[in-house]
């Protein structure tokens, strides 16, 4: 007998909205040639899957779906591979859709 989930992660991030601060990221990825193994990590990591490999195969961010759970402040804190912080006031996501 397997267990099927009910609702999948994608489906809830769905109800969210976001106001994005256009040209203010919250959170940068500091640049490299290599990606470290921590921000490796953060491509399945991110349950919005804002961490992408670009064609160079380096991590790249896009913070627009970001939920601000800080999984990737954790991962990253000690190898100081991004900047992160909370969006501006009044930006960023909003949760009371779903
Ligand atoms: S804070 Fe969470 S949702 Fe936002 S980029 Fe980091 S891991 Fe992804």
């Amino acid at each position: 007998m397997s267990i099927e989930p009910s609702v999948r992660v994608e489906d809830k991030l769905f109800y969210n909205r976001y106001l994005v601060d256009t040209g203010r990221a919250h959170i940068k990825v500091r640049p490299h040639t290599t990606p470290s193994p921590e921000l490796l990590t953060m491509l399945k990591a991110c349950p919005a899957r804002c961490y992408e490999l670009n064609d160079k195969g380096q991590v790249e961010i896009s913070v627009d779906g970001c939920i601000e759970c800080g999984t990737c402040r954790v991962i990253c804190e000690g190898s100081g591979d991004i900047e992160w912080s909370y969006p501006r006031g009044g930006y960023g996501v909003l949760f009371k859709f779903g």
